[in-house]
């Protein structure tokens, strides 16, 4: 078996060859290292072997998570589905909320950001799945007008899960989709709405995300071994 810090380096050293290959800045793609389900004792291993940037998708493990790590310089990212009544559990601490996809939620996120702010993305069902969550695509514009109103979140990119399929070519239409809308949406320059993030590429798919822009990779087997 691979030790932790085996993986990382081999998954550091991959993305920088898809980096290269596509002709991109390493340094403009930040690893978020999904830890759901992972304990804190590998969390901090990991952290020891150079990551910062960790992931959760519940709101409740993230808070047990910060407890447990609160001395490390961890960056949270939380990426799960967040229901209205849980937000006060991740903020803080997360830094960024990538999971947005209502303007109830960001409404809520506002209000307990304020007088602060609170940057976010915002979560596209790029693949028309009706048991993913995230905006159809046709509401993204909807939601971008109404966040704007809200004086307390910036919106710094869009999100997407790519399809659960072997077949690179669907991976890859889900990416390109999601880069497509953010150009077009960013052209828009609403306030606090720079866009510039692309979150997107897992374990299975982050070769092909790079290829296609992504700016955060949100990857967890790859690293931490599959999850029970
Ligand atoms: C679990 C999860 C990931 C990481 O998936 P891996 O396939 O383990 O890399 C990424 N994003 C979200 C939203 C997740 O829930």
């Amino acid at each position: 078996m691979e030790t932790l810090a085996e993986n990382i380096q081999r998954i550091q050293g991959s993305i920088h060859a898809a980096a290269a290959r596509a002709g991109r800045d390493p340094a403009a793609i930040e690893l978020v290292t999904v830890s759901k389900t992972v304990g804190a004792e590998r969390v901090r291993e990991a952290f020891a072997a150079g990551l910062r940037h960790f992931g959760e998708n519940r709101a409740q493990e993230l808070a047990a998570k910060v407890r447990a790590l609160g001395d490390l310089a961890i960056e949270w990212h939380f990426v799960g589905h967040l229901q209205t009544n849980k937000v006060r559990q991740v903020m803080p601490p997360a830094r960024l909320i990538h999971s947005v996809d209502r303007v109830g939620l960001a409404e809520k996120i506002d209000r307990r950001a304020a007088p602060g702010q609170q940057s976010i993305l915002i979560q596209v069902n790029t693949t028309g799945e009706e048991s993913k969550s995230g905006i159809a695509p046709g509401e993204l514009p909807a939601l971008l007008d109404a966040c704007a109103e809200l004086p307390h979140l910036t919106v710094d990119g869009l999100m997407t899960i790519g399809p659960l399929t072997g077949d690179a070519a669907l991976i890859r239409a889900a990416f390109r989709r999601l880069r497509a809308l953010r150009d077009q949406e960013a052209a828009r320059g609403r306030p606090r709405a720079p866009l510039k993030h692309l979150s997107m590429g897992m374990t299975g798919d982050y070769e092909i995300a790079i290829e296609e822009g992504a700016t955060m990779l949100r990857i967890g087997t790859a690293i931490f071994g599959a999850r029970n």
